[in-house]
């Protein structure tokens, strides 16, 4: 299926089967906002669940933390948002449409790499077995030109956004011939910059002094803290503070469903480390994520690192793990190397000392900071999106499947009496009992069974469990797996342990 098609197929599957509605929908909606329906509530719970287990129950030198929203205003003077938190933004004059320039340019480069892979796939088929991918990057002429190509171009934009160049920006749009994709026209506007933070105003005393910002990322949240977690949990160095909560960003362009939104989640962890061990532990937190990622499923074919080109104002190294999106590959992750920037700024800014003293070394010092930081709802969408699947059936027929890490299902047990008479509702009623204490279930007892289980598939319920006359005197049920579609005929006593075999979410680190 294309991909176009494919993203679109995402976005139905989510609002019918309760994962995604648009927000303030019968108003016709909130740009770039979306609400979690009953099902959708469910699977970012459980994907919230799983980070927080992965990185905080089983690393014992690792605490939570749920700040609030709201900050003091300085935080942000000292962490660089108020005057640096912008992207440069370009206006095509016929269409009106806004864009990001950096984004502009990254597609353009993105249609380069596309080109380029197309000649390795029809290389691929042409040479078969013996086709040698490096060795054709190295040498074939075309190839070559584009890469060396999309080089002189990354090269550019780095100089550009490092000296903060705006009109440089502008020129390479240009002297690329890129275009506006709705009027087709190169009449650009000249490239400005835009601060993301949404502002607002606290209490009833006008003026500059009241206004506050909606954070626009958890991590201040964690640095402004790290003293008073240090000292009340008697932290030692290395240690980290993870976080999951609400980030407010006000995106230029927000045009790709849950992946670019002004109000989100994140899912935030900063380790707090010597100075001078930072490339040591950011190798570790890039091994650590990526293995994440790859224990719910996801392959290699869809998960890549790329490195910053342009380093925030705070890091000393940085990259993100990029995953397969159907619009291709972006930004799921960020690993950052962020120095000692933001506890130094506070230290400035709050006159405060946020020093470590280290035992070990006997000296005072301010940590340097890994950061390991995930959009919950990007989460979400590359795991719906990896999940949903079209498959045909022997009969020639089709399913829509959801094949869902089972841990990260919403439903994991669906109940369900064949007919809705003769004490089958009760029996299902009283097995329900049974397993709802440690497992969403859901019960339903219209339509076929097949329909039914025609709907679970499509919310990826790992289990449906099939009450019949029979279970009223032999004690025994039909339990069906959504994957393999086997129905096995089990005693009612044995039902915990196999499901629990297949959706306690220990079963993700095997
Ligand atoms: P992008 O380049 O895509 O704008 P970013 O580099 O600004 O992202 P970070 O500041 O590193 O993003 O934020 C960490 C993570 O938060 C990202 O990897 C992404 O998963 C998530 N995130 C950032 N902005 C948004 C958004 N507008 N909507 C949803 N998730 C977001």
């Amino acid at each position: 299926m294309p991909s176009e098609d494919q993203f679109k197929k995402i976005i139905s599957h989510a609002k019918e089967f309760g994962f995604i509605f648009p927000n303030s929908e019968i108003y016709d909606g909130l740009s770039a906002t979306y609400d979690y329906g009953q099902n959708g509530v469910e699977l970012k719970n459980n994907i919230k669940k799983y980070w927080w287990l992965s990185m905080v129950q089983l690393n014992e030198n690792i605490v939570g933390l749920d700040a609030a929203i709201f900050m003091h205003p300085i935080t942000w003077k000292a962490s660089g948002h108020v005057d640096a938190f912008n992207d440069p933004l370009i206006d095509n004059k016929d269409s009106k449409k806004r864009y990001r320039a950096d984004v502009l340019l990254e597609d353009y480069i993105a249609k380069i790499e596309g080109k380029i892979n197309k000649d390795i796939t029809k290389a691929k088929k042409r040479f078969g077995e013996a086709f040698n991918e490096d060795e054709f990057r190295n040498t074939n002429p075309n190839v070559l030109r584009r890469t060396d190509e999309i080089n002189r171009i990354n090269e550019k934009m780095k100089a550009a956004f490092e000296d903060n160049n705006l009109k440089a920006i502008y020129d390479l749009i240009v002297d690329l011939n890129i275009v506006c994709p709705v009027s087709g026209s190169k009449n650009w506007t000249d490239v400005r910059q835009f601060n993301l933070m949404f502002a607002t105003e606290l209490g009833s005393v006008a003026g500059d002094a009241s206004t506050i910002y909606l954070r626009p990322e958890t991590a201040q949240g964690i640095f402004s803290n790290y003293l008073n977690v240090q000292k009340s949990g008697r932290m030692k160095i290395p240690f980290g503070i993870a976080q999951i909560g609400k980030a407010f960003r006000n995106e230029i362009i927000a045009r790709q469903f849950i992946f670019r939104m002004r109000e989100f989640e994140q899912m935030e962890m900063q380790f707090f480390i010597q100075p001078g061990t930072q490339q040591k532990w950011y190798e570790h937190w890039k091994e650590n994520r990526i293995k994440w990622h790859k224990s719910l499923g996801i392959s290699n074919d869809n998960l890549r690192f790329h490195d910053h080109l342009k380093l925030a104002h705070y890091a000393d190294a940085a990259c993100d793990i990029e995953f397969n999106f159907p619009f291709g590959f972006k930004e799921l992750e960020g690993i950052h190397s962020r120095t000692d920037f933001d506890l130094k700024q506070h230290e400035e800014y709050s006159k405060k000392k946020l020093r470590y003293f280290d035992p070990e070394l006997n000296e005072n010092y301010i940590p340097y900071v890994i950061e390991t930081s995930i959009g919950l709802d990007r989460m979400f969408l590359a795991i719906l999106s990896h999940s949903l699947n079209e498959e045909k059936l022997e009969d020639g027929t089709f399913r829509t499947v959801l094949n869902l890490p089972a841990p990260l299902a919403p439903i994991k047990v669906a109940i369900l009496p064949l007919v809705r008479k003769d004490g089958l509702p009760e029996k299902a009623r009283d097995i329900m009992k049974t397993l709802q204490i440690n497992h969403q279930c859901h019960y339903e007892e219209k339509d076929s069974i097949g329909k039914r289980y025609r709907r679970q598939d499509a919310i990826g319920t790992p289990f449906c469990i099939t009450i019949d006359h029979d279970s009223l005197s032999d004690n025994s049920v039909t339990i069906r797996e959504r994957d393999s579609m086997i129905q096995e005929r089990v005693p009612i006593a044995e039902l915990p342990a196999i499901i629990d075999k297949k959706v306690n979410i220990n079963t993700l680190f095997n």
